[in-house]
């Protein structure tokens, strides 16, 4: 036996106990002939204490950082407690040795506040993983998967594994392919998720799927993106919209309760994605602030039936909002005394690349009733007044104009009103508001192929009021600018994103399950009769089968542990996770293979 107890279990219970322990070095302090050394293991620290004797032997073969010792000792009551650990009250009077192993120096200090660089530590990952810091992450990561899992298994889902080496699944990045020796020439596809198998499973009759499960998507690493990413993926079947809505909004709040203590009761909030577009300019809103949008002026068909105040802001000879498709605004309470340098800055921040911007005007909307604006030289003191009404800004606010073509401008002033909530601590880190967006579009218009792509995946239902829309009309765009109003762009998707503080968190829909509508799904997307066979015949086939009326989400396992804990890198919340460019550095991975192995593949690589 290695040890009798942890490094984190003793207490003053134990005094006069002679335990073992076994752990490694964290530090080193001599005082003469005393030496104190924190021995720390995964569930804490002991102080360990070398008197005299011991001493020589510590004198002749010093310890070191990192080393893994096996001790024993009596437990004795420390006369300089610290109450800052939860061992900090006893210390270990050591009477045997034993180093288990050696360490060299690490090249970083395994501590909280490490010295190391993000590169350094991902390269000694292995280091990296014994500070207390990375392994609070993993332990939480671990208290979600255990939540959910018990929370799934109570509700009659079961756990089935599905493939890896499959062929390709459409979730809208590239695929990652494997070669085949044994069928040379041919591609296995890593799943960009088990969409198809669960929905295969449901044919089968497994009514209540999950799978806690890694997912492969080739895209650039966007901002913390991983290329392998871990899903909740579940699927149900002989469920409409709001059984999945409440029995996942119950698995949610389940988290929530199990590993953050939280009791999430208030109902969770439903917005359609139309309202989450207009109110928001983004379709994973963070509600934890108001600050909405106001739209004074917009392209018709973008927002059928929503009320325009083109007139208020068109007929002031003021070429910039004249000539732009949308003008939009907001009001930041209490903004108006902002100085020069102020809203200068706030300028220069649309004006950046990833925001894009020409430009911002912006109305201060004075204490005293009155206003100073950056366009008073085209409105009117009137006119601004009206605008501050339209905005719904109170004598104290500070509004802001962005003026340009629609998808863009809408898209910055997202980006900016996020930004503000972060400013002005609006964003606050402990606090967390749930969101459901619905009825997305089902498609998205793909300029450069001029075609239709599903806007989730092409196995989402329209809603059933839109099938007719879908059937009767012929999916072909004969003029690519007026795409918006094709009556496609009009269909709505049986789909679901759940949204936490402006994450997208999770995914799902209502499928499909008819041959003939999917089938019709596929022409809409472009693909001939031979190719949809090619890629789907399996399940073209099955839904022949008896397939059941069936729905699933999936939630990205990653990031939900991230926002619980509290940061914005899903990376930290990945044992080992990859770089920016999708590198392991720890392995040096990807890298190039032995000709030996290219020829078995029948692979030829040709330098670009
Ligand atoms: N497969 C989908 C995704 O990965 C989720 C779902 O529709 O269940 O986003």
């Amino acid at each position: 036996m290695y040890r009798s107890h942890t490094c984190g279990e003793l207490r003053p219970s134990h005094v006069g106990q002679t335990i073992t322990l076994a752990g490694w070095v964290q530090t080193i302090r001599k005082f003469g002939s005393i030496t104190f050394v924190d021995l720390r293991d995964r569930y804490g620290i002991t102080q360990l204490v070398f008197g005299e004797e011991l001493n020589q032997l510590l004198d002749d073969s010093p310890l070191g950082r990192e080393y893994v010792l096996q001790i024993t000792g009596v437990v004795e009551e420390r006369s300089n407690k610290n109450l800052n650990i939860p061992t900090g009250e006893i210390e270990l009077n050591v009477s045997a040795l034993k180093i288990l192993n050696k360490s060299v120096t690490p090249p970083f200090s395994i501590q909280d506040d490490t010295d190391g660089g993000d590169d350094l530590r991902m390269k000694y990952r292995y280091l990296d993983l014994r500070r207390n810091a990375v392994k609070r992450n993993l332990e939480l990561r671990y208290a979600v998967n255990r939540s959910a899992r018990n929370y799934l298994h109570e509700n009659n889902f079961m756990d089935i594994e599905t493939p890896f080496l499959i062929k390709s699944t459409p979730e809208g990045a590239r695929d990652f392919v494997v070669p085949s020796r044994m069928n040379a020439g041919q591609f296995y596809a890593l799943p960009q998720s088990p969409q198809t198998f669960k929905q295969l499973l449901m044919v089968s009759g497994y009514d209540r799927y999950y799978q806690i499960v890694k997912c492969f998507r080739d895209e650039d690493l966007r901002a913390d993106r991983q290329p392998e990413f871990t899903q909740i993926d579940c699927e149900m079947c002989f469920v409409e919209q709001e059984d999945i809505l409440s029995m996942f909004e119950g698995l949610v709040r389940r988290i929530f309760k199990d590993v953050k203590q939280i009791d999430y009761v208030e109902k969770i909030e439903r917005m359609t994605w139309e309202d989450a577009m207009w109110k928001y300019g983004n379709d994973k809103p963070d509600i934890r602030f108001g600050m909405s949008l106001c739209n004074l002026k917009f392209p018709s068909h973008t927002f059928p039936g929503k009320p325009s105040m083109a007139e208020l802001i068109d007929t002031a000879n003021f070429p910039v909002f004249d000539n732009a498709e949308t003008v939009v605004a907001i009001s930041v309470s209490k903004a108006s005394e902002y100085t020069r340098k102020q809203t200068d800055e706030l300028i220069e921040w649309v004006k950046r690349p990833q925001i894009g911007m020409m430009g911002m005007a912006f109305i201060k909307c004075n204490p005293d009733g009155t206003f100073k604006s950056s366009i008073d030289k085209f409105y009117s003191e009137e006119r601004l007044k009206a605008i501050a009404s339209a905005v719904n800004a109170k004598p104290g606010d500070l509004i802001l104009l962005l003026a340009g073509a629609e998808e863009r401008t809408r898209k910055a002033m997202s980006e900016l009103r996020l930004e503000l909530g972060k400013r002005l601590g609006l964003r606050k880190e402990n606090e967390f508001k749930l969101l459901w967006v619905l009825d997305f579009p089902l498609f998205e218009y793909d300029s450069d192929d001029n075609r239709w792509v599903a806007r989730h995946h092409p196995f989402t239902s329209p809603k059933p009021a839109h099938i007719e829309m879908m059937i009767n009309n012929d999916p072909v765009i004969s003029d690519a600018a007026k795409y918006l109003e094709h009556p496609y762009a009009n269909i709505k998707a049986n789909a679901y994103d759940m949204v936490l503080n402006g994450n997208e968190i999770g995914g799902g829909s209502i499928r499909i399950y008819q041959r003939e509508l999917q089938e019709k799904m596929f022409a809409a997307l472009g693909m001939s009769k031979e190719e949809s066979l090619h890629k789907f015949s399996f399940l073209l086939g099955a839904f022949e089968y008896g397939a059941p009326p069936h729905g699933g989400i999936a939630f990205g396992f990653d990031r939900l542990c991230a926002i619980l804990g509290g940061s914005e890198s899903i990376r930290d919340f990945i044992a080992f996770p990859k770089n920016n460019s999708g590198r392991d550095v720890m392995l040096d991975a990807p890298a190039t293979i032995d000709q030996k192995q290219l020829n078995e593949l029948q692979i030829q690589t040709v330098e670009k």
